[in-house]
């Protein structure tokens, strides 16, 4: 389970995940497009970028529980979902090996918010800032 899996996106990857999010597409629905460790890669990136984005639009205030906070907590949407897996690991990292469908529901539900926050920070800097 934890030989190397390679979680990297290829740069091409990154790019078409940001184009479309600057162009404020649905980038959730890539995920049933991707493999599984692709899937996990795509989140590790988004969080990337939201804490670059949030650093620059918030700088020290950032803070991850901001977008976190918004997201389900697992012990409700194990609930929601009937998975049965221990709640610690019930993330998509370890999921999706062993329950598919429940880890790329939730990363959909995680990547739309993360992909709201980083909307959020544009914006704000966009107002204060004439590009
Ligand atoms: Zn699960």
């Amino acid at each position: 389970m934890y030989e190397n899996i390679k979680n990297d996106l290829s740069p091409k990857e990154k790019i078409d995940i940001l184009f479309k999010l600057f162009k404020g597409e649905n980038i959730s629905e890539l995920i049933d497009k991707l493999d599984n460790s692709a899937v996990v890669g795509m989140q590790y990136f988004l969080w990337e970028t939201a804490a670059e984005f949030g650093i620059i639009c918030r700088g020290k205030e950032f803070s991850r529980k901001e977008i976190t906070r918004k997201m389900t907590p697992t012990s409700k949407y194990q609930q929601q979902q009937g998975c049965s897996e221990r709640t610690y690991s019930c993330k998509g990292t370890y999921c999706i090996h062993t329950n598919p469908d429940c880890a790329r529901k939730k990363i959909k539900e995680h990547v739309n918010i993360i992909a709201q926050a980083i909307h959020q920070y544009i914006s704000i800097e966009q107002q204060n800032e004439s590009f």
